[in-house]
């Protein structure tokens, strides 16, 4: 499939006056009955990869594990870890944005895009930022297609910084009371590990290091415990554990919530919790923001989250990207299907 094709795929669908689901692998988000699609998972590929620049070009209809297996086999790591490995392509990963355990001490997927290459409601092929370095002039673009599950338009192609795997890594865990799991977290952070994951479930700390041996050896010494398989952060890194359910919040780390009483998964060293309990929908979405914080239904739905403001900058974009609305119509909410 070419670039080309694609894009007159759009022009047609935009003369006829014919929306369009704009779907990679479909692993996650289907497309509503009637709606056309626009197949993205036969544009694949690596288009550049030159490890001694720490940057990757890939087309997005690429499967994700073929883009980890590819920058792994150069000795090197995205650093973030979306979901979907087996599944999902790498446009879900930048439509979805979503970056799993390591995200607040290895970054994020947003962080992570150098450029993109994608089609407006216009049918025009547009290019924002860059192959090997942020380039921007004028407005980031790029970055503002990461978390928003299509409904500007279908990306091509995005560029991706890469970085050195870690020599070693370790996974420990050790018993410690709900009580003083944040606490607990937050002493943890302040010392100087290489820490790519700090978790809390059912009485106990999990974390994850990855660095350089002695750097490794160090906290694991200072931390104890036990080693633990990959296990644990695989399956929390697919959002599919039992504790992934509910409600999630996203509070400062060492926020205490202890009105909410309940069974809680705690993730990002406090950072991102999971809460199950009776607590009503107002108390918990009271007590998340009573810490500067927010909390959105579990599993999610695109948006859910998005304050007001936030909101009415996202439908003047749609307005400017796709004024038409030809993309993922009515996923926006407020918008009509
Ligand atoms: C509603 C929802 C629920 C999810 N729940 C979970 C979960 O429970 N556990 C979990 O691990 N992960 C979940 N995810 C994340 C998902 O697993 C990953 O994002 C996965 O990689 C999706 O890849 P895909 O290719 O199958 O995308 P699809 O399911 O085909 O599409 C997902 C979204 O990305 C957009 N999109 C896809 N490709 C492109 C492109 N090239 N350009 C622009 N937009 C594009 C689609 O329009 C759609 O909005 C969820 C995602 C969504 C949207």
């Amino acid at each position: 499939m070419q670039a080309r094709e694609l894009v007159e795929h759009v022009r047609a669908a935009r003369e006829n006056g014919q929306a369009l689901w704009i779907a990679g692998n479909g692993s996650r988000l289907a497309p509503p009955e009637e709606m056309q699609t626009l197949p993205l998972s036969g544009f694949s590929g690596i288009v550049e990869y030159d490890p001694g620049e720490l940057a990757i070009t890939v087309r997005c209809g690429t499967p994700l594990a073929e883009l980890e297996a590819t920058v792994a086999e150069a000795g090197q790591t995205l650093g973030f870890e979306a979901p979907g490995r087996d599944t999902g392509t790498v446009g879900g990963m930048l439509a979805c944005g979503r970056s799993g355990p390591a995200r607040p001490w290895l970054g994020d997927v947003r962080g992570a895009v150098l450029g993109v290459a994608m089609i407006n409601g216009a049918g025009e092929l547009l290019r924002f930022g860059g192959r090997v370095m942020k380039n921007v002039a004028g407005y980031d673009l790029s970055r503002l297609q990461c978390g928003a599950y299509g409904i500007f338009g279908p990306v091509l192609e995005v560029s991706l910084r890469t970085r050195p795997a870690p020599p070693v890594q370790r996974c420990l865990v050790r018993p410690c009371p709900l009580e003083k799991a944040v606490k607990e977290m937050a002493d943890l952070q302040h010392r100087p590990w290489p820490i790519a994951g700090l978790a809390w479930w059912e009485g106990m700390l999990h974390l994850r290091l990855w660095g350089m041996a002695s750097g490794v050896a160090e906290a694991a010494a200072a931390f104890g415990g036990e080693e633990e398989g990959e296990e644990f952060w695989q399956v929390l890194r697919e959002e599919r554990h039992p504790g992934q359910r509910d409600w999630r919040l996203l509070v400062p780390p060492a926020a205490e919530l202890a009105e909410l009483q309940g069974t809680w998964l705690i993730d990002w060293g406090g950072g991102r919790r999971w809460y199950q309990g009776d607590a009503p929908a107002e108390a918990v979405q009271a007590a998340a923001r009573a810490v500067g914080g927010l909390a959105e239904p579990w599993p999610f739905t695109p948006f859910a989250g998005l304050s007001e403001d936030a909101l009415a900058l996202h439908h003047r974009l749609k307005a400017a990207f796709d004024p038409a609305g030809l993309f993922n119509p009515g996923l926006l909410p407020g918008e009509a299907r």
